[in-house]
């Protein structure tokens, strides 16, 4: 069915755990990254690319930090045009163009409307000069041309919107991605290229040889080893950690994270069509149609506690319900809220109001055999990689035995996109996958979206067993064979690993995946061989996590109940 070939569609390499513990204590890398999200997976297959060897140790799952938590627009950030940051936008449009491209799969373009009301913070005037902006800066790598709608035909579009004081609409484009699987994409294509990348593997310490840092020592958080691996400079990608990852060396610190939440309704309750971009006391939010459910965020607030507890509590929800409520007549309350995520954005350090910070990255260097990068977008991660790997080959390059070649990430397709034409070949491939496998169609057509043209590598587990084909539940859009492919080819460790990152299940599912979590267990468990202890272990854990991603309800009800009292 796969039309087109690339380097990164060569046959998988052995994802095994032990094979890959046992190689990362064996060989000496180039570059060691410290951190899976989509910055350090983003490095880890540059480097590949270039012909460097790499090793790369994520102390949760691949996106389990803030890269599987954030809004899912790979955009160029029409805020920060407002801010005068013309350099940020122009490199953050190039990148969206670029992944349009290499992942049509995954990054998708999405019209997006823009409501104007009278007490917006957004001047019509300004906000016209600044959507011609957008549309110049895209250049040649643009999705199409912004436009102004009078206050009718914004609401035809989004009937949902509130009528009164609406005094005109833009459309214009950016595109949407899903966070988890463009990091996991990323860090597949790394190791099929030969990085070894691990996860659930934490980086503990770093040491010197001659002055200049050139060991990890690390911990296997899953089998409870220990080891070390040596490369000739190393990385720390490590996003809201990056502090503490620092401290490992003595170095300094340098962030000021801020938290952003968002929340998942029901779409029958927030009906949108499109993406809907709605500014709120001064701060911009999105609401985002995904299926059966839409979700609405952000917020952004100073936050110190340890970014892997971020959660959504009541004063955020009540937030974000609040500027739904100011901009849809739809009257959403907390009970219509089903799911939530926090993340913790790893802004760098400077003084003023959170949502004035800017959005950039720095890269530093030190002590000796040290990089740091932090900072930066999900958008923005093809170029962060670039310009690390530039810069540590332009200081530390005469380390490695080989020179390196020019990064290639602007051409070298993601696995799964490289097809000239993918609108053409997802409506073919969604036809065949229905008529010819019998496959319902919403379950083809995330089959393709999903994995692009590497759907048939999920498709081959089911052809010694066809029950694979059938939906994890009556109208869930996720296959069987989908379980047994994430366990056995994408490194999930966890039940939540697949029920949140592999699919969104956790999310977007009917109550947290409640109707279908016993059975991807079942699948795990034969696929992974955990014991009947480490199953209901495993679904204990994940009950534990859909129950955090709702805990701000227990402060409304008892709210609730003093205020009845
Ligand atoms: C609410 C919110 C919304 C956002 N929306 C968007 C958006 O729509 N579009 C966009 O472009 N950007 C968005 N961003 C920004 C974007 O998500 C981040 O810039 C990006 O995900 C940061 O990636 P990262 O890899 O640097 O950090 P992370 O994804 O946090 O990765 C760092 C990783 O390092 C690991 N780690 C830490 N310490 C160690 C250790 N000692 N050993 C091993 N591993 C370690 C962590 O487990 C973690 O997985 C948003 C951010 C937030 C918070």
């Amino acid at each position: 069915m796969a039309k087109g070939s690339s380097p990164v569609d060569s046959a998988p390499a052995d994802f095994s755990r032990a094979a890959l513990l046992e190689r990362l204590e064996r060989e000496t890398f180039d570059i060691a990254v410290i951190g899976g999200g989509i910055t350090g997976a983003g490095i880890a297959r540059d480097a590949a690319l270039r012909g460097l060897t790499v090793a790369l140790v994520e102390k949760g799952d691949f996106a389990s930090g803030t890269s599987g938590r954030s809004s899912r627009l790979i955009h160029g950030g029409l805020r920060y045009l407002r801010q005068g940051q013309m350099r940020l936008v122009r490199e953050a449009l190039r990148e969206r163009g670029l992944l349009l491209r290499l992942a049509p799969h995954l990054v998708r373009p999405a019209p997006i409307v823009l409501p104007l009301y009278a007490d917006s913070h957004h001047r019509p005037l300004r906000l016209r000069f600044g959507l011609v902006g957008y549309d110049l800066l895209a250049g040649g790598l643009g999705i199409g041309r912004h436009h102004g709608l009078s206050p009718e035909r914004t609401l035809q579009g989004e009937p949902q919107l509130r009528a009164e004081g609406l005094q005109v609409g833009f459309r214009y484009f950016d595109a949407v991605t899903d966070d988890a699987r463009l990091t996991l994409t990323v860090a597949l294509s790394a190791m099929r290229l030969g990085a070894v990348a691990v996860n659930y593997v934490e980086a503990v310490g770093l040491e010197e040889t001659g002055g200049h840092i050139a060991s990890v020592h690390y911990r296997d958080l899953i089998g409870g080893g220990q080891g070390t691996v040596r490369a000739r400079a190393v990385v720390s990608a490590a996003g809201p950690w990056t502090d503490q990852v620092r401290s490992l060396a003595g170095a300094s610190s340098l962030l000021r994270p801020t938290k952003g939440i968002h929340l998942v309704v029901p779409r029958a309750r927030l009906a949108i069509n499109a993406v809907v971009a709605f500014g709120w006391g001064g701060r911009d939010l999105f609401a985002m149609p995904h299926g059966q459910h839409s979700y609405v965020g952000t917020t952004d607030t100073d936050y110190a506690d340890d970014p892997g507890a971020a959660e959504a509590d009541h004063e955020d929800v009540a937030y974000v319900l609040e500027a739904a409520n100011g901009t849809f007549a739809t009257g959403l309350s907390m009970s219509d809220v089903v799911a939530t995520w926090a993340g913790v954005r790893p802004l760098l350090r400077e003084e003023g109001a959170p949502s004035s910070v800017p959005r950039d990255y720095e890269i530093l260097d030190g002590p000796p055999g040290l990089y740091t990068i932090c900072g930066g977008k999900l958008t923005t991660f093809r170029s962060m990689a670039e310009h690390l790997l530039d810069y540590v080959i332009e200081r530390d390059g005469t380390r490695f035995p080989r020179r390196p070649a020019r990064c290639r990430t602007a051409r070298v397709p993601l696995p799964g996109g490289a097809v000239a034409d993918f609108r053409r070949y997802e409506k073919e491939a969604v036809a065949a996958l229905r008529d010819g496998w019998q496959i319902p169609e919403e379950a083809a057509a995330r089959l393709v979206a999903a994995y692009g043209t590497e759907h048939v590598r999920v498709l081959s587990h089911a052809v010694r067993e066809p029950d694979l084909l059938q939906p994890l539940a009556p109208g869930c859009p996720v296959l069987a064979a989908e379980v047994v492919h994430a366990a056995r080819q994408e490194m999930a460790v966890t039940l939540e690993d697949f029920l949140r990152r592999r699919s969104d299940l956790m999310l977007f599912g009917q109550d947290g995946g409640r109707a279908l979590r016993d059975e991807a267990a079942r699948l795990m468990a034969r696929s992974l061989g955990w014991s009947r202890q480490e199953t209901r272990r495993q679904l204990a854990a994940y009950r534990e996590a859909v129950a955090r991603m709702t805990a701000f309800r227990s402060r409304a009800e008892t709210s609730a109940a003093e205020a009845g009292a």
